[in-house]
This record gives C-alpha cells, structure tokens and sequence, in this order.
C-alpha cells in the first residue's frame, strides 16, 4: 500500500501546479488505489493528488459513500459550466474550517477513468462542486481563494494559527494517518465537506 500522507495548510506542495499523467503504468493505478483508500478512510467526498505531496493530475470523488460510486478522475478537463450556486464547503487541507464558496451550478467534465478509458459527465450539485473544488487542487488553487473578503478576514485568526502551528502538526502526523484520537474530530470536519448541495 502507498504510503500517503496528508498535507495540510500551509504546506507550500499544495500550491503546485500538478503535471498531467502521461504513463499508465502498474505503480500510477496502484497509487490511484492508494487514493481511493484513503479518501475512504478520511471519510471524503473529494481527494486529490496534491493533497497527498503526489503531484499528478489525479483526484477521486465519492458523494454517496458507497464504494462502487467512486470516481476516478485522470487528467480531468471541466469543459462546460453554467449557473451559479453559493454553499457551505470544506477541505481536508484545513481541518475545521468552512465557508461560503460560490461555484458553477452545473458543469460537463471528461476524464481518464480508473478503466483506463475517457469518459465524460454531466453533473450538478454535491457532484459538481465536489469536481469544481478537485479540479482547483489540481492548479493549487485552495478554498481560501475561493471565498468572499469577508469570510477570509473572519477566518483569518484561524488560518494565523495553522501557519504557526504547522512545524509541530508535521511531526506530529508522521508516520501519519489520522491516530485513533483524531477520529472523532475527523469525523466532523476532515472531508471534502459540502453540506449543502444545488
Ligand atoms: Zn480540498
């Protein structure tokens, strides 16, 4: 198994631009594996390469929790996107915080599929949003640019305290999955949280 950990705010790895896969090998679908496990066992809806330190075009998307839901998401493309829709959303990248973030209502996406194969899809709500949030991973591109001046400056003691506290969280978290006493606050706040959808 893949040993990824996550990274979180203000970790510099998050602000990559990521490279687009090129190689379809063995060690790429195990790593995709590795993903999807893990956006699992955080109890996500939503993981992306980058949020791992693997820099790759790559994110995984689950909004039922259902394993056989799961979508892989390779070199992803948003192609079409309309509406506009404000709601409550969140990051495993900076546990504990949401806000507001406005997003396109509906989007049309192609991808890779975890079959190797393109694919296209539709999607609104939980499921647009979720890509829309994925995809900014993917160009480093964090909640935090997403939302309103006002939310920012509310949040902003915060996000203060996850800069100064970030050297003694790293060494904390190594070897690094969530320890069995950070589940409970996992539970509330490490997903990809969108709680409301279009
Ligand atoms: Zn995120």
């Amino acid at each position: 198994m893949e040993e990824f950990h996550l990274l979180t705010y203000p970790d510099e790895r998050l602000r990559e631009v990521c490279a687009e896969v090129k190689k379809f090998g063995e060690e790429f679908w195990r790593k995709v594996d590795a993903l999807l496990e893990r956006v699992r066992e955080w109890r996500g809806v939503g993981l992306a390469a980058p949020q791992v330190g693997w820099n790759a075009r790559v994110f995984v998307a689950n909004t039922t929790g259902k394993p056989e839901d799961s979508l892989v998401f390779v070199n992803p493309q948003i192609e079409k996107q309309r509406g506009r829709v404000v709601a409550d959303e969140g990051c495993l990248c900076f546990p504990g915080l949401s806000a507001e973030i406005p997003r396109s209502a509906w989007i049309r996406a192609s991808a890779i599929g975890r079959d190797g194969k393109p694919f296209a899809l539709e999607a609104e709500g939980l499921l647009a949003r979720c890509i829309q949030h994925e995809t900014d991973h993917l160009d480093g591109i964090l909640l935090i640019d997403r939302m309103r001046d006002v939310d920012r400056l509310a949040l902003a003691p915060e996000l203060r305290e996850m800069e100064r506290r970030r050297p003694r969280q790293r060494r904390r978290r190594r070897p690094s999955r969530p320890g069995p006493g950070a589940e409970g606050y996992f539970s509330v706040f490490s997903f990809e949280s969108f709680s409301v959808s279009a």
